[in-house]
């Protein structure tokens, strides 16, 4: 064995073999080509050695079996001819389908993670056993990279688990646990972690009796059995709900569907042929490679420490003060508990007070198989959380985060009082959405001390916080509020302070240029077709609706007295604020709500709405969906130079990210810039041309105008 062999074979017992896959230096098991080469060596290792009455394939890494294929291999043979993509699938697929023919058992024994390549290695052993360890999962999420699997995984699963379950794991890419696996036949059973090896022994033994694995070597090389109509429902139901969840925008999950149904008429080596064949369709287009930079932006920030001076340590959080029980505050003391971190809250409102413990509690105990409270989960995490109404129980908590009220005199006078009380190298954090961290920090003893932790609504779900660095932060707490926010399980990114911050700031150009749009004359439904059209989550006016009209509002207006000559206040925000529509939360704002979402009416349709809008009208050409999809993300496309020019984020990535994890910028552009990269600088800046008569906010930067000059991409 070399020093950097990742795969070991060893023989506890003179006719077992076991090769355990421990990947040297890495903290995962990456499926490289290098790690195929010594696989091929072992296995004709063993063949040749004789007497061998099964093979156990294992990882020595605890909760990680195999986290999938080497994804930089990948995208370094982006641009290598198709032949070679097509016999590279091949030679993974057929060495792996050598498992089958050996004259022994192979049993994968696993008690990890266990993704994509590693879940296909798994799926051509015999059989899989499963340890209990809670990490476990095993899962095909090709389709989230817009592939799917290309070493037989769309072969063997269906042909193990049934057509139904295999259709429904391919193409969603979700992973399953221990229970679902062993129910549906995929692993034969589950054992204790400290007990794996040995019962990976000991089935190899029973197998060895009762030779059953060889009929279903047999049994797996054949076509499924299933009937037209079987596979014709199957397929519509399976359509439908891909189409509803993908809006045609994603297209390896339908490509997988109609591989998969095509496939499970042949034998195994023909549908192993299928899927090479046409698994490079899918290889190196836009979409997978947008998809690998989604990738590659989150595995980035999983590594990002926040800061760049070296020998910064991040200090422990283990207690948080959360002051402001309200939807933030609530928030964000569950995610705290949730990571068994202990929390201390409080409220100027003793009801509202009472209202957020009881929605932390719920929250963190709420179980999604019962969708109800988890009596267990509650006895767990209550003792977690303190409510109080005395400043003094701070006193020992590392970290204190502000969610009071967007007022800066409340804030300010909030902090006067809290910090004496603080220990002396407690961090306090505001949750500020718009309010400059710098001007907060102004009048603290501690101003080093301060940080701004801009979670997103809800916290449960968004992905994002916005870690913002005041003019006189230290980077000890800015690499602790990043240590804090990973440890809530979140994608912290470090920006300066500035107005909007990062996704504010490119979000408020965008949605304002909805309402441009609207006075010109676009419809509602053209605005929100278009963003749609494009990727969007949601339309930019129905985002009005769920942020809230008058937050949008003063979010506006602080973006406007930063930037007055490119952010555009539009007065129909406040037109509707004045009339009570202040979006979702009071019933109507561009649209009105009843009780469910079907009572959601489109604006056109709605006749209290026109005229109110009707005095900003002051109409134009119609434009294109091409014209308004261009109005509404040129403008942010700007911005966002701008903010690179002025170093607000240390990485274009960082952008990207942003956008993707913070408002649901469509993952299949790979993001604001990886698009722009798609479209090249000069073709933006002449689409921007016949915008400028409309202003500053559609004058290409510098940084654009030099990128169109020399050719220079964001992600060079
Ligand atoms: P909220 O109105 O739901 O809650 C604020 C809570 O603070 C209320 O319960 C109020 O009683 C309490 N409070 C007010 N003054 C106080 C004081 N002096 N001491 C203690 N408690 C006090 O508001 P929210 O939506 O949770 O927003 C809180 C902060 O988070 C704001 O700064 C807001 O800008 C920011 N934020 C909000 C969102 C959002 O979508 N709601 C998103 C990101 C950031």
């Amino acid at each position: 064995m070399s020093a950097e062999s990742a795969l070991t074979l060893s023989f506890p017992e003179p006719d077992i073999a076991v090769l355990t896959f421990d990947l040297p230096g890495k903290g995962a098991n990456v499926l490289a080509r290098a790690v195929l080469v010594e696989f091929e060596s072992h296995l004709s290792t063993l063949v040749k050695r004789g007497g061998v009455a099964g093979l156990v394939i294992r990882s020595g890494k605890p909760g990680m079996f195999i986290a999938g294929a080497d994804i930089r291999e990948f995208v370094a043979s982006f641009d290598v001819p198709k032949s070679e993509v097509i016999a590279f699938a091949e030679h993974g697929r057929k060495l792996f389908a050598r498992l089958t023919e050996l004259p022994f058992v192979s049993v994968a024994a696993i008690d990890g993670v266990c993704l994509g390549g590693g879940a296909e290695w798994a799926l051509w052993c015999d059989r899989r056993l499963m340890g209990s360890n809670p990490k476990l999962q095993f899962g095909l999420p090709e389709v989230k990279l817009g592939l799917y699997p290309g070493w037989g995984g769309t072969v063997r699963l269906p042909r193990i688990v049934g057509l139904g379950n295999a259709v429904e794991m391919i193409t969603s890419g979700e992973s399953i646990a221990q229970r679902e696996a062993v129910a549906m036949g995929l692993a034969s059973t589950v054992v204790p972690s400290e007990m794996l090896d040995a019962a990976a022994i000991q089935l190899i033994r029973a197998e060895q009796q009762s030779r059953q694995y060889l009929a279903d070597r047999q049994r797996w090389s054949q076509p499924i059995g299933m009937s037209e109509t079987e596979l014709m429902f199957l397929g519509a139901t399976a359509s439908a709900y891909i189409q509803q969840q993908t809006k045609g925008q994603y297209p390896a999950p339908v490509a997988a569907l109609e591989l998969l149904l095509e496939t499970s008429q042949l034998d195994a080596a023909t549908a192993g042929e299928r899927e090479a064949a046409s698994f490079i369709d899918l290889f190196a287009s836009p979409i997978n490679r947008s998809l690998i930079n989604v990738f590659f932006l989150g595995d980035r920030n999983k590594k990002d420490p926040g800061i760049v001076a070296d020998g910064v340590t991040p200090r422990p959080i283990r207690s948080v003060g959360v002051v402001g029980a309200g939807i933030m505050g609530a928030g964000i003391a569950a995610a705290s508990v949730r990571r068994e971190l202990s929390v201390t809250i409080t409220d100027s409102a003793p009801g509202s007070l009472a209202l957020g413990v009881q929605k932390i509690l719920d929250e963190v105990s709420y179980n999604k198989a019962t969708k109800g409270p988890d009596v267990k989960r509650m006895s767990q995490f209550a003792p977690l959380v303190r409510a109080t109404t005395v400043d003094g129980e701070f006193a020992s908590v590392d970290l204190v985060i502000e969610a009071v009220v967007e007022n800066i005199d409340v804030k300010k006078a909030l902090y006067a009082r809290l910090e004496p009380q603080l220990r002396d190298d407690c961090l306090l954090a505001s949750n500020t959405s718009a309010i400059s961290i710098t001007r907060l920090a102004e009048g603290l003893k501690h101003p080093e001390r301060f940080v701004g932790i801009h979670f997103f609504n809800p916290v449960r779900q968004m992905p994002l916080v916005e870690v913002i660095r005041g003019a006189r932060t230290s980077d000890e707490t800015v690499a602790t509020a990043v240590g804090y926010a990973k440890a809530l399980g979140k994608s912290p990114i470090v920006v300066e302070d500035g107005p909007g911050f990062l996704v504010n700031r490119l979000l408020l150009p965008y949605m304002n240029e909805a309402l441009e749009l609207l006075a010109e004359g676009q419809t509602i439904e053209q605005v929100e077709k278009a963003s749609k059209s494009f990727g969007m989550p949601m339309g930019p006016i129905t985002l009005f609706d769920v942020v809230g009209l008058d937050t949008a509002l003063f979010a506006g207006h602080v973006m406007h007295e930063a930037f007055p000559e490119r952010i555009v206040e539009s007065p129909m925000l406040a037109a509707l604020v004045q009339a009570g529509r202040k979006g979702q939360k009071s019933g109507a704002g561009f649209f009105k709500y009843g009780s469910g979402k079907k009572d959601k009416q489109r604006g056109a349709s709605d006749p209290d709405l026109l005229p109110l809008l009707q005095p900003y009208l002051r109409g134009g050409p119609k434009l294109s969906e091409k014209q308004i999809v261009d109005r509404l993300f040129l403008p942010m496309l700007c911005e966002a130079t701008r903010i690179l020019e002025e170093r607000k984020v240390r990485d274009a990535r960082d952008v990207d990210l942003g956008l993707i994890y913070g408002i649901g910028f469509p993952p299949f552009k790979g993001g604001l810039l990886f698009w722009a990269d798609t479209i090249g600088a000069a073709k933006i800046v002449e689409r921007l041309q016949p915008w400028l008569p409309l202003g500053p906010r559609f004058e290409p930067t510098s940084m654009l105008r030099e990128m169109a000059r020399t050719g220079k991409k964001f992600y060079d």
